[in-house]
C-alpha cells in the first residue's frame, strides 16, 4: 500500500474527527481537514487526494450532496461518506450518486483503515485500467490518424481533381487540382457548403442531377475560355458520392485538329470521286459493253456510291462538328419522330418488325435544327430496325422530365457487348458482334452524337447482349428566354 497517501477529511465534528486521524495515522496516511466546503476546494485545488471522507451532516450543509458534487468534478477520486447514524435510505443514494463506501457507528480503528485501504486500491486499479485503455485507443487512434494524413497528401497531390461530397451534395473534400479546375481560392475554407454553390457551372448541375446523371458516369465540363474537363462521377456507399475532373483540353484539340484533317481529305476525294461515278455512266454511252464488263462496271459504281456515301458522311460530321448547322428553330419533336417512321416503314415492314410509337398527347417543344434532327431520328431509329432480326419490336418512346425531354428508342435486337458499348459513339467504331452481312460505316453514331452536343442534349445506350439495346436522348426543352430576342 502507498505510505503516502494522502486523504482529505471533510468533517466537523471533532470526536468523529479524532477518531479518523488516529485511525489514518494507523494506515500512515497523510491527512488534510476541512471544516467547510470553501476549504475542501482550497485542499483541492493545492493537491490531490487520493481519497475523501465526507460528513453527511457538514459545515451546515448535505454531505451527500457535497459527496455528489466531488464525484462529478473529480469522477477518478473515490469519496467515502461518513453517516452519524445508519440510514438505509441514505445508504442507498449515497451508493446511487457513486460513492465508493459508506462508514457508519460504532466505528473501529481497524474498519476505518480497511475501508480507506479498500476504495484506494480499487481507484488505483480503474486508473490503471484508464491509462492503459486511453494508451491503447490513443495508439490505434495515432495510426489512424497517421493514415489519413498518408490519403490526405496523396489526394492533394494528385494531378487530376478530386471532390467529394455528401448524399446531399455538400462538400466533404475537394483537392487543390480540382479547386484550380473551378478557379477557387486555394484558402477558402470550403467544407460543408453546397458544391453548385460554390461552382455554378451547367454541366456540372447535369452531373448532378441524379435524373440527367443516371447511366452517365462520363461528363465533360467546358468553360468558357476552351478548356475541357472529362468528369467522372462515382457514388460512394455510406458517404455521397465522388467526382474526379481530368484536363482533356489537349486531347479535345488533337481531336479538332484530327477532324480538320479528315475533313480536308474528304472535300479533296469528292471531286474526282464525282468524275469517276460520272465518266462510268458514260461507258455505255461511247460504244457497246459486253456482258461481263457490264457486271465489272455495275461493281465499280457499287463500289464508288459506296467511297462517296463515306465521304459525304465523313462531310457532314465535320460540318456538324464545327457547329455550322443553320438557323436553330422552335420545333415539335414528336412530328419529326412521325416522319422518320413514316420514311422508314418500308424498312419494318421488309423485316416484318412492330414498330411501337409511345409519345403523349402534349408534347413540349425543343429549340434545334430540323433537318439534323431528323438526320439524327433517321441514323437511331434505322439503327433499331437493321440491328434487329425479323419479326423483333421497335418502340420509340418520349416523355417529359422536368424542363427535358427524355426519348428512348429501344430493339429486341442483337444487343451491343458492354466492352463495346464505351466506343459506339466514335467514328468508324463498329461493336465486334455486327451481324454478318449488315454494311455500315460505323459514322451514323458520331454523326448522332455531335448533333445532340449541338443541341445541348446527352446521349446514352443501355444495352443487353442477345437482347436488345435502348438508346436514350436528353434534349432541354425550349422556353421564351432561350431566343435571342428575348435574351436581348
Ligand atoms: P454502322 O454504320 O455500323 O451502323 P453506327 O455508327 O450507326 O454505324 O453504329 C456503330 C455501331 O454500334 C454499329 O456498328 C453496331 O455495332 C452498334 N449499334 C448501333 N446501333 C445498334 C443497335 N440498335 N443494336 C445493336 N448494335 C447497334
Amino acid at each position: 500500500m502507498p505510505k503516502s497517501d494522502l486523504v482529505l477529511l471533510a468533517l466537523d465534528d471533532a470526536q468523529i474527527l479524532k477518531l479518523f486521524e488516529r485511525a489514518l495515522a494507523a494506515g500512515s496516511y497523510k491527512v488534510s481537514i476541512a471544516r467547510d466546503k470553501p476549504a475542501i476546494d482550497k485542499v483541492l485545488q493545492e493537491s490531490s487526494p487520493a481519497l475523501v471522507i465526507v460528513a453527511d451532516q457538514f459545515a451546515g450543509t448535505d454531505g451527500l450532496e457535497t459527496a455528489q458534487e466531488l464525484i462529478e468534478r473529480f469522477p477518478t477520486m473515490p469519496v467515502l461518506l461518513f453517516l452519524h447514524q445508519e440510514d438505509v435510505a441514505i445508504l442507498r443514494q449515497a451508493m446511487h450518486c457513486g460513492v465508493s463506501d459508506c462508514l457508519c457507528p460504532p466505528l473501529k480503528i481497524e474498519d476505518i483503515t480497511t475501508t480507506v485501504e479498500r476504495s484506494i486500491k480499487r481507484a488505483y486499479r480503474i486508473g490503471d485500467w484508464t491509462r492503459r485503455e486511453v494508451r491503447r485507443t490513443t495508439a490505434s487512434l495515432q495510426n489512424r490518424v497517421k493514415e489519413l494524413i498518408k490519403l490526405e497528401t496523396i489526394i492533394n497531390h494528385i494531378e487530376d481533381g478530386v471532390v467529394i461530397l455528401d448524399e446531399n451534395r455538400y462538400i466533404l473534400m475537394i483537392n487543390p487540382a480540382a479547386r484550380r479546375a473551378f478557379g477557387l481560392r486555394q484558402e477558402e475554407d470550403l467544407i460543408g457548403k453546397p458544391m453548385l454553390q460554390v461552382v455554378s457551372h451547367g454541366d456540372l448541375r447535369s452531373l448532378l442531377n441524379p435524373a440527367t446523371s443516371e447511366g452517365m458516369p462520363h461528363h465533360e465540363i467546358v468553360f468558357d475560355d476552351g478548356r475541357v474537363l472529362s468528369a467522372q462521377y462515382t457514388s460512394i456507399p455510406g458517404v455521397g458520392m465522388g467526382i474526379t475532373l481530368q484536363d482533356i483540353s489537349y486531347l479535345k484539340q488533337i481531336d479538332r485538329l484530327k477532324s480538320e484533317f479528315v475533313h480536308n481529305v474528304s472535300h479533296d476525294l469528292r471531286s474526282p470521286l464525282t468524275a469517276i461515278l460520272g465518266y462510268i455512266d458514260l461507258l455505255d454511252r461511247v460504244g457497246p459493253v459486253n456482258d461481263a464488263q457490264r457486271e465489272f462496271i455495275q461493281r465499280v459504281q457499287i463500289s464508288v456510291q459506296s467511297i462517296t456515301a463515306l465521304v459525304n458522311d465523313l462531310l457532314e460530321l465535320g460540318r456538324i462538328e464545327a457547329g455550322i448547322d443553320g438557323q436553330k428553330e422552335t420545333i415539335p419533336l414528336d412530328t419529326l419522330i412521325r416522319d422518320t417512321v413514316e420514311d422508314l416503314k418500308g424498312m419494318v415492314a421488309e423485316k416484318r418488325q412492330r414498330l411501337h410509337l409511345d409519345i403523349p398527347a402534349k408534347v413540349p417543344e425543343i429549340r434545334g435544327n430540323p433537318i439534323r434532327l431528323r438526320q439524327m431520328l433517321d441514323n437511331l431509329i434505322a439503327n433499331a430496325i437493321k440491328y434487329t432480326p425479323d419479326d423483333g419490336d421497335v418502340t420509340v418512346e418520349l416523355e417529359r422530365q422536368e424542363e427535358q425531354i427524355i426519348l428512348r428508342i429501344a430493339d429486341t435486337g442483337v444487343g451491343i457487348p458492354p466492352a463495346d458499348q464505351l466506343h459506339i459513339f466514335d467514328k468508324f467504331y463498329r461493336a465486334s458482334n455486327v451481324p454478318k452481312g449488315v454494311g455500315g460505316s460505323g459514322l451514323g453514331l458520331a454523326i448522332v452524337k455531335s448533333i445532340i452536343d449541338n443541341h445541348h442534349g446527352r446521349i446514352w445506350v443501355e444495352s443487353v447482349l442477345d437482347q436488345g439495346s435502348t438508346f436514350v436522348i436528353v434534349l432541354p426543352i425550349f422556353k421564351q428566354q432561350d431566343t435571342p430576342a428575348a435574351q436581348s
